[in-house]
């Protein structure tokens, strides 16, 4: 099944990361999608991820860029993903003072929750995506943990009794990584379900 999704346009943050695996696995669904660097480019497109890589870079670039306000404003109603690093910044609260989230869905999150980069591990995670059970395939690098779930935000898979991909209204987030492993279907799951329904 592919994305059913017609003259939408993704961007993927591109500071810094992970976020060519997140461009390829958009076209390899047809989805057009573009590299955003810039506050500007914000009003170009239809949905945002933010990629894996490391959150105090992330945040220092943001403000580097002046892409702080646009952003904020942007992923407080506009369709948004954020994977591992991605979602530490779309967090309202962050345990590390060097990382500045965006404050897009009421979670609080432990950078580095699941230990560090020795202790990387991939695993099978099944989720709750549209009324069924699926199963991703997920990386977790120096994910984060999840250590309070506001009102409002819904948990669509647990590891190990701890919430790993929640939703809100607008936003996705994911403390794994599944475009590691050409695993197309969260990406379809977030273009379907948020980009084109918005
Ligand atoms: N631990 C990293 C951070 O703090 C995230 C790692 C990742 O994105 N794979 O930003």
């Amino acid at each position: 099944m592919k994305a059913t999704a017609k003259n939408i346009m993704v961007g993927v943050l591109a500071l810094q990361g992970d976020f060519e695996r997140h461009l390829s696995q958009l076209e390899r669904l047809n989805i057009s999608s573009v590299e955003i660097r810039r506050a500007d480019r914000l009003k170009d497109i239809d949905g945002l991820i933010i990629p894996g890589g490391e959150s105090t870079t992330m945040s220092n670039l943001i403000d580097r860029f002046e892409m702080r306000e646009t952003l904020v404003d942007f992923c407080a109603s506009m369709p948004v993903w954020g994977t591992c690093a991605g979602m530490i910044m779309l967090a309202r609260e962050v345990d590390h003072n060097m990382v500045r989230p965006l404050n897009a869905i009421d979670l609080s999150v432990k950078r580095n929750g699941y230990g560090r980069q020795v202790y990387s591990f991939f695993t099978e995670v099944t989720a709750q995506l549209n009324g069924n059970a699926a199963s991703l395939k997920a990386s977790f690098i120096r994910a984060p943990m999840v250590s309070r779930v506001g009102p409002g935000v819904a948990v669509l898979a647990a590891y190990k009794d701890s919430p790993v991909l929640l939703s809100s209204r607008n936003c996705l987030v994911s403390s794994f990584h599944t475009e590691l492993d050409d695993d197309l279907a969260l990406t379809r799951f977030f273009v379907d379900k948020f980009v084109s329904k918005a």
